[in-house]
C-alpha cells in the first residue's frame, strides 16, 4: 500500500459537480478548490472522474470465522476496496455466530489487520440465530467492537415478543434491529418469487407477503416501543408502500435495497442457473420499479449489498440444492449507476447520500459518511464513471465468484479508493 503523505486529485467532479482539486494530506482532507498547488504531493488526474465520499456497506457477509472458504475478513475487505467501499458491516451469521462480545471483537480485530476497509461487526439478535433467546446485546455494544447494529440476516426474527424486546434493549444506547422480513411458515420449501414464473416452472413460491407482514409487524412495533428498525434487502413493491406509510407516521424506520434487487427479475430463473438464486428472491419487474423509484424519492434510505460469497461446489449444482446469494462488493457501484444514474432517478449527490451518508447514519459510524470538505476524514471513491466494460469474475479480489452479472457489460470502474488518506486501490487495482 502506498503511503504518501501527500495526494493532490486533479480535477476531480466532486459529488458530479464542477471540477474541484482535492489535497489529502496524511489521514484527513486539507483543501478543495481550483488551482492548488501540487507542492510535493503525488499528483492523480482525476479529470473526468467522479469523487464520492467512501461507500460504506450495511450489508456484507465476509464469511470468518468458519467459512474461510468463501470468504475471509481479508479477501472481503480487499473486495470491498475494489468497489469502492471504506466501510462495511460484517453479518453475524457466521461459525460461531457472532452472538458474544467474544466473537465481535474478533471480527474487529481481524479487520483492523486487513487495513482495506473498516469493518464495524453485527452482533446476532438471538443467540445462534436461534430466535429462541435474545443474545448479549449489551456486552457486543460495550465490547471494543462497540456494536449498534443487530441482525439475525439469514434469519428473520419471527417471535413477535423476541422481536420487541431486542427492539427494547437497544435504546439503552441508540442501536438498531436490522431485520431480515421472511415469515418462516409462509416461505417453507420455497425456491424463488412466487408467482407467474414459479407457476410455470413448478418450483415451490416465496410470496411478497411473507415479508411485507414482517415488516408490516415491525414498524408497529418499533413504533409502538419508540425503537429503532432497519429493514433489509426490501424487495417488494408492497414492501415499499409499508415503508413509505411507516416514514409518513414519523416512526423511526429505515431500509435498504441491494444492487440485484434494483435490476434482475425473475424471470431470469428460467435458466435454472443458480447464479440467480438468492434470498429474498428476484422479484418482477414492477417490483424493480417501485424499488427504483423508492430508492429515488428517499423512501428506500440506501443501499446495501448483502453480499453473499459461496464456494463453487455450493451454487455449481441444480437449482434445489444450490446455496442462496451473490457476491456484490465489486459491482455494487456500477449497477447503481447503470440503474439510478444513466437512467436519470439518481444524481451523483444522491449515490453519496444512498451509498455513503445514509448507511453511516443507519450505523452510527463516526469518520464516516463524512462531506468532502477540508479537515473531514480522506475517505474517497473516485469512479470514472464513463468506463464501460464486461464483468469478469476470474478478476474478483473475493475469494467466491458467485456474480449474476459475470460476462454482462455494465457501466463505471472505480479507479482509486482512499482510506484514511492512504490509497487502497490505485488504477483500479489494490494498492
Ligand atoms: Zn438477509
Amino acid at each position: 500500500m502506498s503511503d504518501t503523505n501527500k495526494t493532490l486529485l486533479r480535477g476531480a467532479q466532486v459529488l458530479g459537480g464542477e471540477p474541484r482539486d482535492v489535497l489529502i494530506e496524511g489521514e484527513r482532507i486539507a483543501a478543495v478548490g481550483t488551482g492548488l498547488g501540487a507542492d510535493g504531493a503525488t499528483v492523480i488526474d482525476a479529470a473526468g472522474q467522479i469523487l464520492l465520499p467512501g461507500l460504506v456497506d450495511l450489508h456484507t457477509h465476509l464469511r470468518e470465522p468458519g467459512r474461510e472458504d468463501s470468504e475471509t475478513v481479508l479477501t472481503g475487505t480487499k473486495a470491498a476496496a475494489v468497489g469502492g467501499f471504506t466501510a462495511v458491516h460484517a453479518m453475524a451469521n457466521t461459525f460461531p455466530v457472532a452472538d458474544t462480545a467474544g466473537v465481535v471483537e474478533q471480527v474487529w480485530r481481524l479487520g483492523k489487520e486487513s487495513g482495506y476497509c473498516d469493518v464495524q461487526p453485527v452482533g446476532a439478535v438471538t443467540v445462534g440465530l436461534e430466535g429462541k433467546k435474545l443474545a448479549e446485546l449489551g456486552a457486543m455494544h460495550d465490547s471494543a467492537a462497540g456494536v449498534r447494529v443487530f441482525s439475525d440476516d439469514g434469519k428473520c426474527v419471527d417471535d413477535a415478543v423476541i422481536m420487541r424486546r431486542a427492539l427494547e434493549y437497544v435504546k439503552a444506547f441508540d442501536g438498531v434491529i436490522a431485520q431480515h422480513a421472511q415469515e418462516p411458515r409462509l416461505t417453507e420449501g420455497a425456491q424463488m418469487n412466487e408467482g407467474i414464473v414459479s407457476a410455470e416452472l413448478g418450483l415451490g413460491g416465496w410470496p411478497a407477503v411473507a415479508e411485507e407482514s414482517i415488516i408490516a409487524r415491525d414498524v408497529l412495533l418499533a413504533a409502538h416501543v419508540r425503537s429503532r428498525v432497519h429493514i433489509c434487502h426490501l424487495s417488494t413493491a408492497g414492501s415499499v408502500e409499508i415503508v413509505r406509510w411507516a416514514k409518513s407516521k414519523g416512526w423511526n424506520v429505515t431500509a435498504e435495497v441491494t444492487p440485484h434487487h434494483l435490476l434482475l427479475t425473475d424471470e431470469l430463473v428460467r435458466s435454472y442457473n443458480p447464479v440467480y438464486k438468492v434470498n429474498p428472491p428476484l422479484r418482477t419487474e414492477a417490483d424493480v420499479m417501485a424499488l427504483r423509484e423508492a430508492l429515488a424519492d428517499g423512501t428506500i434510505d440506501c443501499v446495501a449489498t448483502d453480499h453473499a460469497p459461496h464456494p463453487h461446489e455450493d451454487k455449481d449444482c441444480e437449482w434445489g440444492a444450490a446455496a442462496m446469494g451473490m457476491v456484490g462488493l465489486e459491482t455494487a457501484l456500477s449497477v447503481v449507476q447503470h440503474t439510478m444514474v444513466d437512467t436519470g432517478l439518481l444524481d451523483w449527490a444522491g449515490v453519496a447520500d444512498r451509498m455513503s451518508t445514509r448507511p453511516s447514519a443507519i450505523g452510527r459510524l463516526t469518520g464516516q459518511g463524512r462531506p468532502i470538505a477540508a479537515g473531514e476524514p480522506a475517505n474517497l471513491t473516485l469512479l470514472d464513471s464513463a468506463y464501460r466494460g464486461e464483468v469478469n469474475p476470474a478478476g474478483f479480489a473475493s475469494r467466491s465468484r458467485n456474480t449474476p452479472y459475470e460476462g454482462r457489460e455494465l457501466p463505471g470502474r472505480v479507479t482509486h479508493t482512499f482510506l484514511r488518506g492512504r490509497a487502497t486501490v490505485v488504477d483500479g487495482k489494490l494498492a
